[in-house]
């Protein structure tokens, strides 16, 4: 079973340098985009893309370096990046160990498979950063998601 909510993936990239190589194989649990102020200095842009799966789905291969800092919820958000170009790679949170949140863009050209199904921390949207209207919208977290 392969649906479009919830597709099964097998996608392996290197960052912009080479030195880390990741993987994933296995099943995405959600697709979001993510716009608070976090998000828009990750990633330079209005929102990140993001795909949950669960921790098992992801290998990585190369030395990253991560930044913890403390989310809104009061957990504490991992990111992990590459040390030499900065690429991002994928964040965790503390109040869910089970589940990496895998920036979208680094499997660019294999990640037409991304389908986000909400906005989450839509209160910071910015009316330049266009996000598909039928989204649906939530001013921090949704409910019952890892945070
Ligand atoms: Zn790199
Ligand atoms: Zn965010």
């Amino acid at each position: 079973m392969n649906s479009p909510k919830r597709p099964v993936i097998d996608v392996t990239a290197k960052c912009a340098c080479g030195a880390v190589e990741m993987s994933v194989r296995g099943p995405v649990v959600s697709m979001l985009m993510c716009s608070c102020f976090d998000c828009q200095r990750a990633t330079g842009s209005g929102h990140s893309s993001v795909a949950l799966v669960p921790v098992a789905a992801l290998s990585s291969d190369g030395a990253s370096k991560s930044f913890d800092r403390p989310s809104d919820s009061g957990a504490t958000f991992t990111r992990h990046f590459c040390p030499q170009c900065g690429t991002p790679l994928y964040g965790q949170s503390s109040r869910a160990p089970d589940i990496r949140m895998i920036s979208v863009g680094f499997f660019a050209g294999q990640n037409d498979w991304f389908a986000p199904n909400q906005l989450i921390f839509a209160r910071s949207q910015q009316a330049w950063d266009l996000v598909a209207d039928h989204l649906p919208r939530h001013d921090t977290y949704r409910e019952n998601q890892p945070r």
